[in-house]
């Protein structure tokens, strides 16, 4: 029999694609090496977000070429971000690589294997819930992006938007549901822009609505949301139906005005603060992360302060933060020169960093002496680790097997990145209805 590897880097969206092409080649009949050099088949799942991602990417492919060099016969393929509908430059560049796949695109490497190896491929792209998902699972439901941002490659390289229909993902979701998901997270580039691009328009809400019916899940989480997309019906959702998890992640990118136009956001800072005023109207105890760049072209002090002030005021539970580094085919690369200096960038980021520690400090030690429901997704190092409904990292040591559980946990030490505790049953306190 066959056998593959799959090699991924980059967001959530390129493991759940992984997971898919995973589901495929196994329908095909291949099986999962445990190493590179043991594979007849590697996949690498490549992201050019960042241009350290990049050069990962370009490192593996390096490694693979003397892999390839000892295995001759392999066939490997480049896969996500890196490809663009064009791939003749990628070709000349590593003329070891066999086939090349834009995101989700997965029958250009089937059809090579029916080829070469002449695996029978007929139907294994017919369903691709993963086989085995994990107790949170992420399903992609909105693909590509029509926005544009100046500083993003993501619309070039995974195209416009693009919803699956809503059948096909609360069939999928009840697939994964019967063979152990508990949590599902939609995912999407703008996930809170699903269906207005379907032949019958549908809202997000539609989708937590009809997805929350499906039995054995448990809980439900959306990402990643736009702010212009946020509508009132999505944040109701999330204040109302039980199983949709009070989280929400609406990348801001910066507080201020100017640095948001060129940044083509499509929103000002005061629209951005009456969206989170809104929604913990809605969904009170909800919480909030965000996305921010820092050191944008042209961003000065006083706007980098403006940023500064949004993360003190908002008080969000967590923040993704980078330092601005152009990316070739943006219109910020090809426009808006890279004109802060690195220990400016660097400077910036780490006030920013440091003010959202203290942050997050603040707000998990509210948790203390709280009990908490805890998805458990895992074990680590003897203990047992899970989120919370507002996605919070808990850690708790307890005997029993229970990967897939909810379980209340009386929160007994807190800090900045996660909450440790114990389970309330083994204490016999109540479980408190605020949300975590
Ligand atoms: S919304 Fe902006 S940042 Fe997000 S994927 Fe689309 S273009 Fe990129």
């Amino acid at each position: 029999m066959n056998s593959f590897y799959i090699w991924t880097i980059g967001c959530q969206m390129n493991k759940a694609d992984s997971e898919r092409l995973e589901t495929a080649l196994e329908q095909a009949g291949l099986h999962a090496a445990a190493r590179p050099a043991e594979a007849d088949v590697v996949v690498l799942n490549s992201c050019v977000v960042r241009q350290s991602a990049e050069d990962k990417v370009v490192g593996a492919l390096g490694m693979m070429k003397a892999v390839k060099g000892r295995r001759p016969g392999q066939a490997l393929a480049l896969m996500g971000c890196m490809v663009p509908p064009n791939a003749k430059g990628l070709k000349e560049r590593f003329p070891h690589v066999d086939v090349f796949m834009q995101p989700q695109r997965f029958a250009p490497l089937l059809d090579l294997l029916g080829e070469r190896f002449g695996v029978d491929v007929e139907g294994c792209l017919s369903s691709l819930a993963p086989n085995r998902p994990a107790v949170s699972s992420y399903v992609p439901v909105i693909h590509g992006c029509d926005l544009m941002c100046s500083f993003c490659i993501i619309p070039f390289r995974r195209g416009r938007q693009v919803s699956r229909p809503m059948e096909e993902i609360t069939r999928e979701v009840g697939l994964m549901a019967e063979r152990g998901m508990k949590e599902v997270t939609l995912l999407g580039q703008t996930v809170d822009a699903y269906g207005h691009d379907l032949p019958e328009p549908r809202d997000l809400a539609d989708l937590l609505e009809a997805t929350s019916r499906v039995e054995g899940l448990k809980r439900l989480r959306f990402l990643t949301s736009h702010p212009i997309f946020m509508s009132d019906r999505i944040i109701r959702a999330v204040g109302e139906i039980d199983k949709v998890c009070e989280h929400v992640n609406l990348p801001v990118q910066s507080g201020d005005d100017a640095v948001l136009a060129n940044m083509r956001r499509r929103y000002d800072e005061r629209d951005y603060r009456r969206l989170i005023d809104r929604i913990r109207a809605a969904a009170p105890g909800v919480s909030i992360s965000t996305d921010i760049i820092v050191g944008f072209p042209g961003e000065t002090d006083e706007q980098f302060e403006s940023t500064l002030n949004l993360v003190k005021d908002t008080g969000f539970d967590k923040a993704h933060l980078a330092a601005y580094s152009p990316r070739p085919g943006t219109y910020a690369y090809r426009r808006l020169p890279d004109d802060v200096p690195k220990e400016k960038k660097v400077e910036r980021l780490k006030t920013l960093e440091e003010t959202q520690k203290a942050i997050q400090e603040r707000r998990n030690r509210r948790f203390l002496g709280e009990t908490v429901e805890v998805l458990v997704d895992e074990r680590k190092k003897g203990k047992w680790q899970g989120r919370t409904r507002g996605d919070r990292l808990v850690f708790f040591e307890d005997a029993a097997d229970l990967l897939g559980e909810l379980v209340d946990v009386r929160i007994e030490s807190t800090g900045p990145w996660s909450l440790q505790g114990t389970p309330a049953a083994a204490i016999g306190v109540r479980k408190r209805e605020a949300t975590a």
